[in-house]
C-alpha cells in the first residue's frame, strides 16, 4: 500500500522516478488524506450496483486508488507519459484499473467507455487540471457521453461560476451550458494546502448530475449555445449591444428581444435559461 498522502513518501516516490512538476500541465496532487475517500463515495449518487468511473488525469494515483475500492471499474487517462511508470507501481495491486495515455481532450472518450465498461453505468470523476477547467467539462457535456454524475476538483472561483444559478451575478456562459445538460452543486472545499505543490487558490468539489433531458427545449441547440457566448462576450454591457458587438444587426437584435419578451436594457447575467431559449427562438 503507497502512501500518496504523505508529503515524505511522495517526494521521494517522485524523486526515484525522476519526476518534477510540470505547472503547464496543472499539476498540483492531492495529500490532504481525507478528500479522496470523500470524493470517491459522493461520485456515484443514484447507483446502488456495479459501476463504472471515467478519471482525467490520475497524477500518482491517490484518487485512483480510492474509485478503484469503490468501483467495478476505472479507466484513467493522463496525458504525462513521465506519469506511465509510477502509476505502474502505484496501481499494482489495482486489477480493477485501465490506465490510458492521452489527452483527455483529443481522445475519442465513448470508444473508451464502449471497450472498457462495457455494460456499466459510468460516473466521472477527477481532480482537473485548471488550465482546461471548462473546456473539459464543456467536452464532456457535448460529447453527450453515456455517463450519469460528473465530480470534480476545481478551482473555487471556477466552482461558484459552474454551480451559479442562471440569472444570478455569479452567472457566465459556462454556467448556462452547464445548466443545459447538467444540476450542479458545490458539494465541499478544499484549502490550497491540500495540494503538492500548493497553488494559490483554495478549491471546492462540484456535483453535476446530468439530467435525462436538456433544461430547455431549443429547435437549434448550436445558435443557442452561439447566443449565449455573444450574450456573455461583453459582461458590462446591456444584452443588446453585446448582440451588436458580436455581430448581429441592430434592428434584427431588438426584432430578437421584443419577440422573447426581453426588454433591450437587460444584462445577460439576468437572462433565465428559458429566457434564453426564447431569444434562440426568436432568432431563428
Ligand atoms: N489526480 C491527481 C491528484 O488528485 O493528485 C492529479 C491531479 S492534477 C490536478 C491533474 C492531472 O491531469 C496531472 O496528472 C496532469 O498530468 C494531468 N493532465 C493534464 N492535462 C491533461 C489532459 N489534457 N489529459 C489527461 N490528463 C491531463
Amino acid at each position: 500500500m503507497f502512501p500518496l498522502t504523505d508529503i515524505g513518501a511522495l517526494r521521494a516516490l517522485l524523486s526515484r522516478h525522476g519526476f518534477s512538476f510540470s505547472k503547464s500541465l496543472g499539476q498540483n496532487f492531492l495529500i490532504n488524506p481525507s478528500v479522496c475517500p470523500k470524493m470517491a463515495d459522493a461520485c456515484h449518487p443514484d447507483l446502488d450496483g456495479p459501476f463504472a468511473v471515467l478519471e482525467i488525469g490520475p497524477g500518482v494515483g491517490v484518487l485512483t486508488r480510492e474509485l478503484a475500492r469503490v468501483a467495478q471499474k476505472v479507466i484513467t487517462v493522463e496525458l504525462d507519459t513521465r506519469l506511465l511508470p509510477v502509476l505502474k507501481e502505484t496501481l499494482a495491486d489495482c486489477d480493477n484499473v485501465t490506465v490510458i495515455h492521452g489527452d483527455a481532450m483529443k481522445l475519442n472518450l465513448a470508444d473508451l467507455i464502449a471497450e472498457h465498461a462495457a455494460g456499466l453505468p459510468v460516473v466521472v470523476c477527477a481532480n482537473l487540471p485548471y488550465y482546461i477547467t471548462s473546456p473539459i467539462l464543456m467536452h464532456l457535456l457535448e460529447s453527450r457521453l453515456p455517463i450519469h454524475c460528473i465530480t470534480v476538483l476545481v478551482q473555487k472561483e471556477a466552482a461558484t461560476r459552474l454551480c451559479a444559478k442562471p440569472g444570478t451575478r455569479e452567472c457566465g456562459s459556462v454556467t448556462l451550458a452547464v445548466h443545459y445538460f447538467a444540476e450542479a452543486e458545490i458539494l465541499f472545499g478544499v484549502s490550497r494546502g491540500s495540494f503538492l505543490p500548493a497553488p494559490n487558490v483554495d478549491s471546492s468539489v462540484i456535483r453535476l448530475r446530468l439530467r435525462p433531458s436538456p433544461a430547455c427545449t431549443v429547435s437549434d441547440e448550436k445558435q443557442l449555445f452561439r447566443l449565449i457566448h455573444a450574450a456573455f462576450g461583453q459582461r458590462r454591457k446591456t444584452l443588446a449591444n453585446s448582440l451588436c458587438s458580436a455581430g448581429y444587426d441592430k434592428a434584427q437584435v431588438l426584432s430578437m428581444l421584443e419577440k422573447a419578451n426581453i426588454p433591450p436594457t437587460a444584462r445577460a447575467e439576468q437572462l433565465t435559461m428559458d429566457e434564453f431559449a426564447a431569444l434562440c427562438e426568436a432568432s431563428i
